[in-house]
């Protein structure tokens, strides 16, 4: 037992001592953290974890609008994204911690984007001050593994990594950025995130995530893994168990991925990308969501059907990273006003029908107030 505690204190001694003297970032596998364990109390979540229960929320994609292409439709009246999340605030506050997936970058300064002029042109550059809105709306940790962190080239992905850096954000996803670890309230998290895309943690590359969140695991009491992978739309609501490709992309095997990672010491996967909600998962006492949808998305985004209802997800874990339950908040998008609660619980509805149909070996309870716990 000594033996592999010193094995393991070494390997991350290597680690650090590796991220110390490497002066360059480099896009390889190297395992570099952007924050080493900063505590980042907010006031409003400040009081120390007293009981054994961690409250994690989870939602998909945000995209709070664009300042490129140039168009007044394209940004929210004002230039406010405030109003966007007014009526979920209180509910994504209410956590331990709260997550959320970047769906693009960061720039005040659009003239790096590579030239589209049609309406088909689908970039998103949030002005730099829109990130202010995910602060007050209590967001601790953001995923930029997606399809849209490379809309304004590297400069945008650098831009991001600052301004992000800058506004205190927990955030993860390039491969320049692999990883995060950061503490909270006396709880020590690690972060990771992977997407199909140039500049990201590539998901078919299981192997590497499962390095990284094997050498999360080891300095960390809950490791929080999220995927931009599975093909899009209305026609893809299921998990396939297979390789998914779509627009000729492989979007992976986000059945196989989020088994494996869990495998390497995952305690909660957070899937987003198809932007339609799916299935939950739960395995080895981990929680898994495969999609999440699009949870504040304005403009520019198809919002009919599946694709304008998604959920808030709210993980109860004890400090093991082990599934108590979670709890459902169904919201929904429509006329760009921004993301509203729904009262016809759409997005939990969808959750169980689609998790009976796709695993319907496994024993998970779904309760008449939108939790969902380990069946016996
Ligand atoms: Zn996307």
């Amino acid at each position: 037992m000594l033996k592999l505690q010193i094995l393991h204190i070494s390997f991350i001694f290597f680690i650090f001592s590796c991220q110390s003297s490497s002066g360059q970032m480099e896009n390889d596998n190297t395992l570099k953290s952007n924050k080493t364990y900063t505590d980042k109390s907010q006031t409003e979540k400040s009081e120390s974890n007293t009981n054994d229960t961690i409250s994690i929320i989870g939602v998909g994609d945000i995209m709070l609008g664009t300042n490129y292409p140039k168009s007044p439709n394209y940004l929210p009246p004002n230039n406010n994204c405030k109003p966007l999340l007014e009526e979920v605030i209180h509910i994504l506050k209410d956590a331990d911690l709260t997550f959320g997936n970047n769906e693009g970058v960061y720039s005040d300064n659009t003239s790096t984007a590579k030239s589209c002029s049609s309406d088909n042109c689908y970039r998103f550059s949030m002005p730099e001050k829109f990130a202010d809105c995910l602060t007050e709306a209590g967001f601790d940790v953001l995923s930029i593994a997606n399809n849209h962190v490379g809309d304004l080239g590297s400069y945008g992905r650098n831009n991001t990594v600052k301004v992000l850096t800058e506004k205190g954000f927990n955030f993860a996803g390039l491969s320049t950025h692999p990883y995060t670890t950061f503490e909270k309230n006396g709880i020590k998290y690690g972060f990771t995130a992977f997407a199909p895309n140039e500049g990201t943690n590539i998901i078919t590359d299981i192997k590497n995530a499962k390095k990284i969140v094997e050498m999360l695991d080891s300095i960390s009491d809950i490791v929080i893994v999220s995927f931009h992978g599975g093909a899009e739309g209305n026609k893809y609501q299921h998990v396939t168990k297979e390789v998914e490709t779509f627009l000729g992309q492989n979007r992976g095997n986000v059945y196989k991925f989020a088994h494996e990672v869990i495998e390497s010491g995952a305690d909660i996967v957070f899937g987003h990308g198809p932007h339609v909600t799916r299935a939950v998962d739960i395995y080895k006492d981990r929680f898994i969501i495969y999609s999440m949808g699009n949870f504040c998305t304005y403009r520019r985004f198809n919002l009919s059907g599946p694709n304008g209802i998604a959920p808030i997800v709210k993980v109860f874990v004890n400090k093991k990273g082990e599934f108590l339950k979670a709890k459902i908040f169904s919201v929904q998008q429509y006329e760009h006003k921004g993301t509203l609660l729904d009262s016809q619980n759409r997005a939990f509805e969808k959750i169980k029908t689609l998790t009976k149909e796709d695993f319907p070996e496994l024993s998970i309870y779904f309760s008449d107030n939108n939790e969902i716990f380990k069946g016996k």
